[in-house]
């Protein structure tokens, strides 16, 4: 059976993480209003008593859980596997704003290992998914014997706009387009291609630290952007025709989703309003074709995957040509339990 996860086979997997409490929410005396019983279920506590409620996903790790526990948990192996044998596989992390999502993908953010006299570089045992998956991949694929040709691009979402993250020139928006051989695609996008785990690892940091950010009341740093990564895995021995267009062949890509907390939590005005507007049109398009796709009556054809950017990009596999990997990321207190159960139950109605 899949490596961590149990269950019936769905397009679909939903692994839910809790993070710790952290400093902050400890020194204001808050109280954790989740428990996990079992490794599949999550008790949730009611603010004003009354019965739990409980929620069931693939997997359950409480913040005692460490970054390698969460990657064995998440069986990403098995969705670099079927990259591997030409499937479209994405990871993305959804939740609230300082939920967690972008440590589970890459581990604490710079400025927080700098404060800890970390460095700069993600020290091994707080990599995240990406690093981990990266650094398996890496030796995967040396081990194969065959030749195999690895590419990544990285761009950002913002506002319904694609900037490419690793662009040499200008940072100026590019088209989201599509056509029958590639499906959806960005249009001058710079896909590099990477022989070793060394430059994987830059091309990543380069993209870290390019991503948009902007301060607002609920989270200085938070960021209010859809980043994507993409390796594209091609086992053909012939380079392709255009050097531009990524080879046919697997992908993986992982997501770090904007926050999804409502805009009147955050007193968002003007800019920022425009900035959850997008967040939101992107995250209910996501979950609107996500719950059509679940739906067996449904035909392929009708899912709207064209309602937003992040859709089409995730479309292919979305779309049943791979597998997608949700990790839902929410906070422990009881200050934040609105924002918790709605999470929740996005990421109830997913699997
Ligand atoms: P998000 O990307 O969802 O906004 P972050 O990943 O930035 O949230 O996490 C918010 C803060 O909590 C960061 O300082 C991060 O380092 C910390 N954090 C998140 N998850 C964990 C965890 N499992 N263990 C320790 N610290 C964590
Ligand atoms: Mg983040």
């Amino acid at each position: 059976g899949p490596e961590g996860l149990e269950g019936p086979e769905t397009p679909i997997q939903v692994v839910l993480r809790v993070r710790p409490m952290s400093t902050a929410e400890l020194r204001r005396g808050e109280q954790s209003a989740l428990h996990c019983s079992g490794t599949r279920t999550l008790q949730v506590s009611p603010p004003g008593g009354g019965p739990d409620v409980a929620f069931r996903f693939g997997a359950v790790l409480d913040g005692a859980r460490s970054q390698e526990d969460v990657f064995r948990a998440c069986g990403v192996r098995r969705l670099g596997e079927l990259a591997l044998r030409g499937f479209s596989c994405t990871v993305f992390t959804f939740g609230q704003t300082g939920s967690g999502k972008t440590y589970t993908l890459t581990g604490p953010p710079p400025q927080v290992r700098r404060a800890q006299g970390e460095g700069v570089p993600v020290p091994p045992n707080l990599a995240g998914i990406m690093q981990r998956t990266f650094a398996w991949l890496l030796d995967r694929v040396q081990h194969l014997g065959a030749p195999v040709t690895l590419r990544a691009s990285y761009l950002e979402i913002y506002n319904e706009q694609v900037r490419d993250l690793l662009s040499l020139g200008s940072a100026r928006p590019l088209p989201v387009r599509w056509n029958k051989t590639r499906g959806f695609y960005v249009e001058q996008l710079r896909v590099v291609e990477f022989g070793s785990l060394g430059a994987l690892m830059e091309l990543l940091q380069m993209g870290l630290s390019r991503r948009r950010s902007s301060a607002h009341t609920l989270n200085q740093a938070s960021s209010r952007s859809h980043a994507l990564l993409t390796l594209y895995i091609s086992r053909q021995t012939m380079p392709p025709a255009d050097p531009g267009e990524p080879p046919v062949g697997g992908k993986l890509c992982f997501v770090d989703l904007a926050g999804s907390e409502k805009v009147a939590a955050t007193g968002s005005r003007g800019e920022l309003m425009l900035e959850a507007n997008s967040i939101n049109r992107s995250l209910l398009a996501l979950g609107h074709c996500i719950s059509l796709l679940l739906d067996p009556q449904r035909k392929q054809s009708h899912i709207p995957f064209r309602d937003s950017k992040l859709t089409k990009l995730l479309a292919d596999s979305l779309g049943g040509r791979g597998l997608t990997l949700m990790v839902a990321c929410v906070s422990p207190s009881a200050q934040c339990l609105p924002e918790t159960l709605s999470t929740l139950r996005y990421a109830s109605r997913a699997q």
